[in-house]
C-alpha cells in the first residue's frame, strides 16, 4: 500500500520520538517507522536499566561502609533475581508509557529500507515523504579480538539481563558503559578486572578526572589494567575465559568466568539502503550531517546515535527537535553543542563535565585559569562521609568568564547543573561568587574554586577587573 506524509521518522527512540512530536506540533502529517522492540535504547537497554542496577550496587557499597557512620550491617546479601525483577518492572513501566506515546502516530512496524530519495519501504507498505528524519540509533560494535567470538562474551544488552551474576568478570573497555556496569558487578560481589588500552578509565576526560576515578576503582578492589593491549582470547584448561594482553612490553593474561565486551557501539545503518536515497554514510562513523542536521540529501535529516558523533540522550532529543523544525519549516537553524556536550558518568564517584575540558582548552590554545577543591576538605562532604573527589572550574583570565567545570565526586550528575546554568548565562566567576549558596550543602563546594579564581584574576589584572 502507498502512503504519503509530510515527515517520515525512521526509528522511534529518543531522537526519532522527539522529531515526530515536534513535527506534529508544527502541523505536519508525521509517520513513525520502527522495527521494534518499541521503546528505544535508553529505556530498553541503555540509560534507565543501567541506572536501575547501579542503584543496587551503590546500596551494597553503602551498607558495607556504613560502619563509618556507626551502623554495623555486615556484608550484604544480594538477591540477584529480585534486582533483575525490580529492573524489569521499572523498565516495563517506562516502556509502556513511551509505547503509548509512539502509538499516537501512524506507526509502521518493520525494517525500513529506502527505495529512492522520497520513498521508503516497510514490508508491504511504501511510504512517500516530503522530508525524512533517520534516527535508527546504534548497534554493539563487532568483536575485534582473535578468539573472542569463539570463546563467547556478553555485551551491554546481556550485562543488563543476566539470569545470575558471573563468578568473576573481565571487562574489556573503560568507557562509561564498562566503568558503570563493571563497578556495579564488582559492588554486588563479582571479582572484576577492567582491561584498558589507555592510562585511565574514561580516556577522553581530563587526566585528573580519569586517573582519579581509576584510583578510586582500584581502592575499592576493582583491578584496572592500564596500557594493556589485548592480543587474543582463549579458553583455559579450567574452562575459564582467558584474555591475553601486553602491558609495557610484557605478555600477561587475566582469566574469568565471563568477558564483558564494552568497547562501544556503531551506527545502525545496515539495511536502510541509504544508497538508493543517495545519502552519504560510513559503516563505522554513521550518516554524515551538516550543522542543520541535513544529510547529503537536503530533505533527509539524521539525528542521534546513527550520526556517530555523540551518544547522549539529551543530544539525540535536541537534534530530533531541531531536525523537525528545519524539515517542516525548511529553515537552516544550526545545532550548537557548546553547552549540550555536557555529560555525566554514573560511576561512584560520579563524573560530570560542563562546557570546555582542560584538554579542549589546551587543544584550542584558549588561555584559562583553573582552580579546584577537594571534597575531603568540604564540611558537608565530611559530615555525610562523601569525601571522594573534587570539583574544578576554568575561567578566562581576561574577564573571569566561566569556560568549563568538572566534578569527580558525590552526586556529580546533579551538582553539575548549577554550572550548566552558569555557563548558559555566560556567568563570570565574579557573578558566581555573589550567588547565595545554602549551608551546609555539597553544592556550596563550587564557591571555593570560584573565589580562588576571583583572587587569581584580581591579582593578575587588578585594574582591568576592578568593579
Ligand atoms: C548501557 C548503556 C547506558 C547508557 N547510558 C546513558 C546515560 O546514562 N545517559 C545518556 O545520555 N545516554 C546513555 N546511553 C546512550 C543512549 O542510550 C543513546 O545515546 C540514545 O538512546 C540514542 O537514541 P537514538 O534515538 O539515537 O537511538 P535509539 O534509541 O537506539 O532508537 C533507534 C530506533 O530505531 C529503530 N531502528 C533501527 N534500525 C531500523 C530500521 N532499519 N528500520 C526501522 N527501525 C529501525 C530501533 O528499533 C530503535 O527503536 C547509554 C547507552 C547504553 C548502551
Amino acid at each position: 500500500m502507498n502512503h504519503q506524509f509530510d515527515l517520515i521518522v525512521v526509528g522511534a527512540g529518543s531522537g526519532g520520538y522527539a522529531a515526530a512530536r515536534v513535527g506534529r506540533e508544527l502541523g505536519a502529517s508525521v509517520a513513525l517507522v520502527d522495527q521494534g522492540p518499541l521503546g528505544g535504547l535508553c529505556i530498553l537497554r541503555g540509560c534507565m536499566p543501567s541506572k536501575t542496577l547501579i542503584a543496587t550496587g551503590d546500596a551494597a557499597y553503602e551498607v558495607r561502609h556504613a560502619d563509618e557512620l556507626g551502623v554495623h550491617a555486615g556484608e550484604p546479601t544480594i538477591d540477584f533475581a529480585a534486582v533483575m525483577a525490580r529492573k524489569r518492572e521499572i523498565i516495563g513501566g517506562f516502556t509502556d508509557y513511551r509505547v503509548a506515546g509512539i502509538e499516537t502516530f501512524p506507526l509502521f512496524r518493520g525494517e525500513a529500507s529506502f527505495e529512492s530519495p522520497h520513498k521508503l519501504r516497510v514490508g508491504d507498505d511504501v511510504l512517500e515523504g516530503k522530508a525524512f528524519v533517520v534516527a535508527t540509533g546504534s548497534t554493539i560494535a563487532p568483536a575485534v579480538f582473535p578468539g573472542l567470538a569463539e570463546v563467547g562474551y556478553i555485551e551491554s544488552d546481556e550485562a543488563l539481563e543476566l539470569a545470575a551474576p558471573p563468578k568473576s568478570l573481565v571487562v574489556l573497555g573503560g568507557g562509561y558503559v564498562g566503568s558503570e556496569l563493571g563497578q556495579f558487578y564488582a559492588r554486588i560481589g563479582v571479582p572484576t578486572t577492567i582491561v584498558i588500552r589507555s592510562n585511565q578509565l574514561l580516556t577522553d576526560e581530563d587526566t585528573d578526572i580519569g586517573e582519579g576515578l581509576t584510583e578510586y576503582f582500584r581502592a575499592e578492589g576493582i583491578a584496572v589494567e592500564t596500557h594493556a593491549r589485548v592480543t587474543r582470547v582463549s579458553r583455559g584448561e579450567d574452562g575459564l575465559k582467558v584474555v591475553h594482553y601486553t602491558q609495557d612490553g610484557v605478555e600477561k593474561t587475566v582469566a574469568a568466568h565471563e568477558i564483558f565486551y564494552a568497547l562501544g557501539r556503531v551506527p545502525a545503518v545496515a539495511g536502510l539502503n541509504l544508497e538508493a536515497a543517495d545519502v552519504t554514510y560510513h559503516a563505522m562513523t554513521g550518516i554524515a550531517i551538516d550543522d542543520t542536521l541535513r544529510t547529503s540529501q537536503q530533505h533527509i535529516f539524521a539525528v542521534g546515535d546513527v550520526t556517530g558523533r555523540f551518544a547522549l540522550v539529551h543530544i539525540a532529543i535536541q537534534q530530533g527537535e531541531l531536525a523537525a523544525r528545519n524539515a517542516v519549516h525548511g529553515t537552516q537553524e544550526r545545532a550548537d553543542y557548546s553547552l549540550s556536550k555536557t555529560h555525566t558518568v554514573f560511576s561512584d564517584p560520579q563524573v560530570a563535565i560542563a562546557g570546555e575540558t582542560e584538554k579542549e582548552l589546551h587543544r584550542a590554545g584558549t588561555p584559562y585559569l583553573v582552580a579546584s577543591y577537594p571534597f575531603n576538605d568540604h564540611g558537608k562532604a565530611i559530615s555525610v562521609g562523601k569525601t571522594k573527589g573534587f570539583v574544578k572550574m576554568m575561567a578566562a583570565p581576561s574577564d573571569g568568564r566561566i569556560l568549563g567545570a568538572a566534578i569527580l565526586g558525590p552526586n556529580g550528575s546533579d551538582l553539575i547543573h548549577e554550572m550548566i546554568v552558569a555557563l548558559h548565562y555566560r556567568a563570570t566567576v565574579f557573578d558566581f561568587v555573589t550567588i547565595p549558596h545554602l549551608h551546609p550543602t555539597l553544592a556550596e563546594i563550587w564557591t571555593y574554586p570560584a573565589e580562588e579564581l576571583v583572587e587569581k584574576i584580581v591579582a593578575e589584572r587588578p585594574l582591568a577587573i576592578a568593579r
